[in-house]
C-alpha cells in the first residue's frame, strides 16, 4: 500500500515538474523528498560482499568468486554467474566466475579487478606470493625455476638440465673474456644496462664480472675444488652444481677499477659499492648476500653480487632490511 503512494507521489511529481507549471507545493515538495529516501532504503540493489579466498594468491592458480547483493526486498543472496570482471593488467584470465592469475606472475605483485553486476561495481585486490614450501619438490628442486622471484640456495636447487632461453650478452663494460658468463636473461642484461648508465651520471663506474653460469660449469668448477682440495673445502668455497644463482641468468657479481676488478670485501666500502647497495633495487636487484647473514644465506658476505627481482619486490626486500630467504619466510606466515 505504501508503495503504490510513493509511486503515485512520483508520478505527480513528475507531472507538476513536467508541465512547467511554476507552483509547485512546497509542502509537496518536501513531502516527496522524504518519500524518495525511504525509495532508496528499501530497493536499492547493491554488492555487498564478495567472497575471494583470504590471502595471497600464486602465480597460475585459479581463483573462484561469488557474489553477494542486496536485493530490492532487502534480501541478500550470493550469485556464481551473471557478472563480470575488468582489469587494466595484462594476460589476468577469466571465465565465468574464475580469474587465473598469469603463471609469470611475482611475489608482492598486486592485481587490481572489478567486478561487475548489472549496474553494480566493486573492486577486489588479489595480492601474489609464491611460498617457499609450494615451489619446490621433495628432491629439493625448484618448480618455478624461470620465475624471476624464484629462491635459490644449497637447499633449493635449479633443475640441473635449466638452461634459461632468454639469455643475452650484456652490454655493459666487463672484465671477463668467457663468453657464458657475460650473459644475463634479457630483463636482468636492460635492468643492468639502465643501473650502469645510471651510476655513471652519479659518476661512479661500474663493470661485470660474471653472469649466467652454466650447470656444467659449475660441476667443472665444483669437481676441480673436490679435486684438488677435498669435499670439505669444496663445499666451503664453491655451489654444489645446480645450487649456484648464478644458473639462474639474473645474478651478476660487480666490480671496479677500484678494487682491481676483483671480488674483494672491500668494494661494499669503495664509493661503487657503497652506491651500489644504496640504489640496486631502484633497476630491481638486490645485494643477495649482506653481511654477518651466512647461517641463513649459506654465504658469506659478498657485496658484489646483485640478484634481479624486478623492482617492486627488490624494493620491498631492500625496504624490509630481510635477506630474501628472511622475506619469504615472512610471506609463509601470513
Ligand atoms: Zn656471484
Amino acid at each position: 500500500m505504501r508503495n503504490n503512494t510513493l509511486v503515485i507521489s512520483i508520478m505527480l511529481g513528475a507531472l507538476i515538474l513536467s508541465s512547467g507549471c511554476e507552483t509547485v507545493d512546497v509542502t509537496d515538495s518536501a513531502n516527496r523528498t522524504e518519500l524518495s529516501s525511504e525509495t532508496i532504503e528499501t530497493v536499492e540493489r547493491k554488492i555487498v560482499d564478495i567472497d575471494v579466498p583470504s590471502g595471497t594468491v600464486m602465480a597460475g592458480e585459479e581463483v573462484f568468486i561469488r557474489v553477494q547483493i542486496l536485493d530490492t526486498n532487502n534480501q541478500t543472496q550470493w550469485y556464481e554467474t551473471g557478472f563480470e570482471f575488468y582489469s587494466e593488467s595484462e594476460n589476468l584470465y577469466f571465465q565465468d566466475n574464475m580469474i587465473r592469475l598469469p603463471e609469470e606472475s611475482l611475489t608482492d605483485d598486486i592485481f587490481r579487478v572489478e567486478i561487475a553486476y548489472e549496474t553494480m561495481k566493486k573492486e577486489i585486490i588479489l595480492m601474489v606470493a609464491n611460498p617457499l614450501s609450494q615451489t619446490i619438490d621433495d628432491k629439493g628442486i625448484v618448480s618455478n625455476p624461470t620465475s624471476y622471484d624464484v629462491l635459490i640456495n644449497k637447499n633449493r636447487s635449479l633443475p640441473n638440465n635449466y638452461i634459461p632461453n632468454d639469455l643475452v650478452t650484456v652490454e655493459v663494460p666487463t672484465c671477463l673474456p668467457n663468453p657464458e658468463i657475460r650473459q644475463l636473461r634479457l630483463v636482468a642484461s636492460d635492468a643492468l644496462s639502465e643501473m650502469f648508465s645510471v651510476a655513471l651520471e652519479d659518476d661512479v663506474e661500474l663493470v661485470a664480472r660474471s653472469g649466467y653460469r652454466s650447470y656444467a660449469t659449475q660441476a667443472s668448477l665444483y669437481n676441480g675444488y673436490v679435486d684438488k682440495y677435498g669435499q670439505a673445502y669444496a663445499d666451503k668455497y664453491s655451489a654444489q652444481p645446480g645450487t649456484s644463482e648464478h644458473q639462474t641468468g639474473l645474478a651478476m657479481d660487480i666490480t671496479a677499477e677500484s678494487v682491481n676488478l676483483q671480488l674483494d670485501d672491500n668494494f661494499g666500502k669503495t664509493k661503487e659499492g657503497l652506491w651500489l647497495s644504496q640504489n640496486a633495487h631502484r633497476f630491481g636487484f638486490i645485494i643477495r648476500y649482506p653481511e654477518g647473514m651466512k647461517d641463513v644465506t649459506g654465504y658469506f658476505y659478498e657485496p658484489w653480487h646483485v640478484r634481479y627481482l624486478g623492482v617492486n619486490l627488490a624494493t620491498n626486500v631492500y625496504d624490509s632490511g630481510l635477506t630474501l630467504e628472511e622475506y619469504y619466510l615472512t610471506l609463509e606466515n601470513q
